[in-house]
């Protein structure tokens, strides 16, 4: 599946926030955000421009879509599946997000950043009840054990990665055996059990697509 491959900073450097991509490598001094450097190839005055209520929508949208790691066919056809889903669209939106393979495997610590979760997924080393399945979009149901290949459990990242777990525990609706590289989704989360995005306003996403 395409995905974008240029500097993950110059993400967060065009939207002018931490969006975290890098996973937690992220939290060095070395990020350029916390350095106050401005937009990517342009200079400070970009920062002071007012943007649009389109514009703010659609900044809104970027970064949804930069911290998922995914190209706009792709955000665009998830928005339409939460469109069709019961409840409020925008968080919808969210919660399948949240629900794709890559994104659980991150969240489980298997991974230290999407951007390798997705790369486990797509080598074919993530294991969903038993089988394999190698496609990052998957979305998880409650109940789904998810598992690394015996090959994959051995790497060093992943062991890297694990040391979160210990760290900073695993999401409420999570649960995570760090020896057996282990995990199951114990239910399916709600829109506020998703802390780190607490300042995104989905709706701003719904108002974009809905023009
Ligand atoms: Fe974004 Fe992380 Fe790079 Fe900072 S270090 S700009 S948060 S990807």
């Amino acid at each position: 599946m395409a995905r974008y491959l240029g500097p993950q900073c110059r993400l967060c450097r065009a939207e002018g926030v931490k969006l975290f991509l890098k996973g937690e490598r992220c939290n060095t001094g070395k990020c350029p955000i916390k350095k106050r450097r401005g937009k990517p190839g342009k200079g400070p005055r970009a920062r002071m421009k007012k943007l649009s209520d389109y514009g703010i929508q659609l900044r809104e949208k970027q970064k949804v879509k930069r911290i998922y790691n995914m190209l706009e066919k792709q955000f665009k056809l998830t928005f339409f599946k939460a469109e069709r889903l019961k409840g409020i669209t925008g968080e919808n939106l969210i919660i399948l997000l949240e629900r794709r393979l890559d994104n659980i495997v991150y969240r489980m610590h298997f991974a230290s950043s999407r951007n390798q979760a997705r790369q486990l997924v797509s080598h074919g080393l993530v294991k969903i009840n038993g089988r394999r399945v190698n496609i990052a979009s998957f979305i998880v149901k409650e109940g789904d054990e998810i598992e690394l290949k015996e090959k994959a459990k051995k790497m060093t990242f992943v062991k890297e990665s694990l040391k979160e777990y210990s760290r900073s525990g695993v999401s409420p609706w999570l649960e995570v055996d760090p020896d057996k590289v282990w995990g199951r989704v114990t239910t399916i989360p709600r829109r506020n059990d998703i802390t780190d995005l607490q300042d995104i306003n989905e709706q701003l996403i719904v108002e974009l697509y809905s023009k």
